[in-house]
Protein backbone atom coordinates (compact mmCIF):
# COMPACT_ATOMS: atom_id res chain seq x y z
CA UNK A 1 0.00 0.00 0.00
CA UNK A 2 1.38 3.64 -1.23
CA UNK A 3 0.54 6.75 -2.17
CA UNK A 4 0.93 7.12 -5.74
CA UNK A 5 -1.05 10.21 -6.46
CA UNK A 6 -1.63 13.55 -4.38
CA UNK A 7 -3.76 16.68 -6.29
CA UNK A 8 -4.29 19.72 -4.52
CA UNK A 9 -7.15 22.55 -5.67
CA UNK A 10 -7.14 25.54 -3.84
CA UNK A 11 -5.90 24.29 -0.68
CA UNK A 12 -3.53 26.89 1.18
CA UNK A 13 -1.19 28.36 -1.42
CA UNK A 14 -1.87 25.68 -3.86
CA UNK A 15 -4.73 27.84 -5.81
CA UNK A 16 -4.25 26.12 -8.87
CA UNK A 17 -5.10 23.00 -9.18
CA UNK A 18 -1.58 20.85 -8.56
CA UNK A 19 -1.00 17.35 -9.48
CA UNK A 20 1.84 15.56 -7.90
CA UNK A 21 3.19 11.91 -8.92
CA UNK A 22 4.52 10.24 -6.02
CA UNK A 23 6.86 7.77 -7.55
CA UNK A 24 8.52 4.51 -5.47
CA UNK A 25 10.74 5.14 -3.51
CA UNK A 26 12.47 8.18 -2.04
CA UNK A 27 10.48 11.26 -3.10
CA UNK A 28 12.15 15.19 -1.83
CA UNK A 29 10.60 17.83 -2.17
CA UNK A 30 12.92 21.48 -2.56
CA UNK A 31 12.33 25.30 -2.41
CA UNK A 32 12.64 28.90 -1.07
CA UNK A 33 11.00 29.64 2.17
CA UNK A 34 7.69 30.00 1.94
CA UNK A 35 6.80 27.85 -1.22
CA UNK A 36 4.33 25.80 0.01
CA UNK A 37 6.75 22.63 1.43
CA UNK A 38 5.12 22.17 4.44
CA UNK A 39 1.44 23.01 3.02
CA UNK A 40 2.35 19.82 0.62
CA UNK A 41 2.24 17.33 3.67
CA UNK A 42 -0.01 19.13 5.41
CA UNK A 43 -2.94 18.48 2.52
CA UNK A 44 -1.89 14.58 2.72
CA UNK A 45 -2.26 14.74 6.38
CA UNK A 46 -5.77 16.61 5.87
CA UNK A 47 -7.08 14.46 3.45
CA UNK A 48 -6.18 11.55 6.01
CA UNK A 49 -8.72 13.01 8.04
CA UNK A 50 -6.97 15.76 10.72
CA UNK A 51 -9.95 17.54 11.96
CA UNK A 52 -7.45 19.85 14.41
CA UNK A 53 -7.06 23.46 12.91
CA UNK A 54 -4.01 23.98 14.76
CA UNK A 55 -2.26 20.67 13.06
CA UNK A 56 -2.77 22.91 9.83
CA UNK A 57 -1.46 26.31 11.36
CA UNK A 58 -4.83 27.50 11.45
CA UNK A 59 -7.52 28.54 13.92
CA UNK A 60 -10.41 27.10 11.93
CA UNK A 61 -10.22 24.20 9.05
CA UNK A 62 -11.39 26.79 6.57
CA UNK A 63 -7.95 28.97 6.73
CA UNK A 64 -7.05 25.62 4.77
CA UNK A 65 -9.06 26.98 1.69
CA UNK A 66 -6.79 29.37 -0.79
CA UNK A 67 -7.13 32.89 1.24
CA UNK A 68 -6.31 35.12 -1.98
CA UNK A 69 -3.61 37.18 -2.93
CA UNK A 70 -2.66 40.63 -4.44
CA UNK A 71 -3.65 39.19 -7.80
CA UNK A 72 -5.84 36.22 -6.81
CA UNK A 73 -9.29 36.76 -5.12
CA UNK A 74 -10.09 33.87 -2.21
CA UNK A 75 -11.51 30.69 -3.20
CA UNK A 76 -14.87 29.10 -1.90
CA UNK A 77 -13.39 25.50 -1.49
CA UNK A 78 -10.51 23.27 -1.34
CA UNK A 79 -9.85 19.83 -2.53
CA UNK A 80 -7.56 17.55 -1.85
CA UNK A 81 -7.07 14.05 -3.54
CA UNK A 82 -4.98 11.30 -2.41
CA UNK A 83 -4.47 7.89 -5.02
CA UNK A 84 -3.42 4.82 -3.33
CA UNK A 85 -1.45 2.08 -5.09
CA UNK A 86 -2.81 -1.64 -3.12
CA UNK A 87 -1.24 -3.88 -6.27
CA UNK A 88 -0.36 -5.05 -2.78
CA UNK A 89 -3.43 -5.35 -1.42
CA UNK A 90 -1.96 -4.97 1.89
CA UNK A 91 -5.11 -2.54 2.81
CA UNK A 92 -6.84 -3.26 5.61
CA UNK A 93 -9.72 -5.56 5.39
CA UNK A 94 -13.10 -4.11 4.02
CA UNK A 95 -10.26 -2.29 1.22
CA UNK A 96 -8.30 -4.93 0.01
CA UNK A 97 -10.15 -6.25 -3.05
CA UNK A 98 -8.97 -3.04 -5.04
CA UNK A 99 -6.07 -2.30 -7.12
CA UNK A 100 -6.37 1.43 -6.08
CA UNK A 101 -8.01 3.93 -3.35
CA UNK A 102 -9.16 7.23 -4.27
CA UNK A 103 -9.94 9.30 -1.05
CA UNK A 104 -11.52 12.74 -1.89
CA UNK A 105 -12.01 15.76 1.02
CA UNK A 106 -13.54 18.63 0.17
CA UNK A 107 -14.39 21.67 2.42
CA UNK A 108 -16.65 24.89 1.54
CA UNK A 109 -17.00 27.99 3.25
CA UNK A 110 -20.00 27.71 5.76
CA UNK A 111 -20.89 24.06 4.86
CA UNK A 112 -17.67 22.25 6.28
CA UNK A 113 -16.09 19.00 5.14
CA UNK A 114 -16.97 16.17 2.60
CA UNK A 115 -15.03 12.91 2.23
CA UNK A 116 -15.69 10.74 -0.60
CA UNK A 117 -13.75 6.83 -0.34
CA UNK A 118 -13.85 5.30 -4.39
CA UNK A 119 -16.51 7.90 -5.54
CA UNK A 120 -18.96 7.44 -2.70
CA UNK A 121 -19.90 9.52 0.40
CA UNK A 122 -18.38 8.27 3.75
CA UNK A 123 -17.65 9.92 6.96
CA UNK A 124 -14.36 11.07 8.12
CA UNK A 125 -14.46 8.32 10.48
CA UNK A 126 -14.16 5.84 8.19
CA UNK A 127 -11.06 7.72 6.48
CA UNK A 128 -9.53 7.79 9.50
CA UNK A 129 -10.47 4.54 10.74
CA UNK A 130 -9.05 2.78 7.51
CA UNK A 131 -5.73 4.86 7.78
CA UNK A 132 -5.79 4.25 12.18
CA UNK A 133 -6.16 0.40 11.02
CA UNK A 134 -2.93 0.73 8.01
CA UNK A 135 -0.98 2.35 10.94
CA UNK A 136 -0.98 5.33 9.67
CA UNK A 137 -2.68 8.60 9.31
CA UNK A 138 -3.67 11.88 10.56
CA UNK A 139 -1.99 11.36 13.72
CA UNK A 140 0.61 8.88 12.71
CA UNK A 141 4.65 9.24 13.90
CA UNK A 142 5.43 8.68 10.44
CA UNK A 143 4.13 12.19 9.43
CA UNK A 144 7.33 14.09 11.00
CA UNK A 145 6.06 17.93 11.04
CA UNK A 146 8.32 20.75 11.49
CA UNK A 147 9.96 21.69 14.62
CA UNK A 148 8.06 18.41 16.05
CA UNK A 149 11.51 15.92 17.14
CA UNK A 150 11.98 19.57 19.80
CA UNK A 151 8.53 19.11 20.78
CA UNK A 152 8.44 15.66 21.44
CA UNK A 153 12.08 15.62 23.34
CA UNK A 154 9.90 18.38 25.77
CA UNK A 155 6.54 16.89 26.09
CA UNK A 156 5.28 15.23 29.23
CA UNK A 157 5.48 11.32 29.66
CA UNK A 158 1.80 11.20 28.88
CA UNK A 159 1.86 13.25 25.60
CA UNK A 160 4.83 11.27 24.70
CA UNK A 161 2.77 7.99 24.96
CA UNK A 162 0.36 8.82 22.75
CA UNK A 163 2.82 8.71 19.88
CA UNK A 164 4.56 5.46 20.79
CA UNK A 165 0.67 3.87 20.92
CA UNK A 166 0.54 5.58 17.48
CA UNK A 167 3.36 4.09 16.25
CA UNK A 168 2.53 0.60 17.95
CA UNK A 169 -1.14 0.74 15.65
CA UNK A 170 -3.43 0.61 18.68
CA UNK A 171 -4.68 4.05 18.43
CA UNK A 172 -7.29 2.23 16.38
CA UNK A 173 -8.81 0.19 18.88
CA UNK A 174 -8.82 3.21 21.50
CA UNK A 175 -11.23 4.98 19.42
CA UNK A 176 -13.68 1.96 18.88
CA UNK A 177 -13.30 1.57 22.53
CA UNK A 178 -14.30 5.12 23.27
CA UNK A 179 -16.98 4.40 20.54
CA UNK A 180 -18.33 1.76 22.40
CA UNK A 181 -18.49 3.19 25.51
CA UNK A 182 -20.46 5.74 24.25
CA UNK A 183 -23.48 3.56 23.09
P1 LIG B 1 9.88 26.77 4.93
O1 LIG B 1 11.04 26.39 4.05
O2 LIG B 1 10.06 28.13 5.56
O3 LIG B 1 9.48 25.70 5.92
P2 LIG B 1 7.64 25.97 3.24
O4 LIG B 1 8.07 25.68 1.84
O5 LIG B 1 7.40 24.80 4.13
O6 LIG B 1 8.63 27.02 3.93
P3 LIG B 1 4.88 26.56 3.69
O7 LIG B 1 4.88 26.80 5.15
O8 LIG B 1 4.37 25.25 3.18
O9 LIG B 1 6.33 26.85 3.11
O10 LIG B 1 4.04 27.68 2.93
C1 LIG B 1 3.76 28.88 3.52
C2 LIG B 1 3.04 29.74 2.49
O11 LIG B 1 1.71 29.30 2.29
C3 LIG B 1 3.01 31.19 2.97
O12 LIG B 1 3.42 32.01 1.91
C4 LIG B 1 1.54 31.39 3.27
O13 LIG B 1 1.12 32.70 3.00
C5 LIG B 1 0.88 30.43 2.31
N1 LIG B 1 -0.46 30.06 2.79
C6 LIG B 1 -0.80 29.36 3.89
N2 LIG B 1 -2.12 29.24 4.02
C7 LIG B 1 -2.65 29.91 2.95
C8 LIG B 1 -3.99 30.19 2.51
N3 LIG B 1 -5.06 29.73 3.17
N4 LIG B 1 -4.13 30.91 1.38
C9 LIG B 1 -3.06 31.35 0.69
N5 LIG B 1 -1.80 31.13 1.04
C10 LIG B 1 -1.59 30.43 2.16
MG1 LIG C 1 8.14 24.26 5.97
Amino acid sequence: MRFSRLRLNGFKSFVDPTDLVIAQGLTGVVGPNGCGKSNLLEALRWVMGENRPTAMRGDGMEDVIFAGAATRPARNFAEVSVQIDNSDRLAPAGFNDADQIDIVRRITRDAGSAYKLNGKDVRARDVQMLFADASTGAHSPALVRQGQISELINAKPKNRRRVLEEAAGISGLYQRRHEAELK
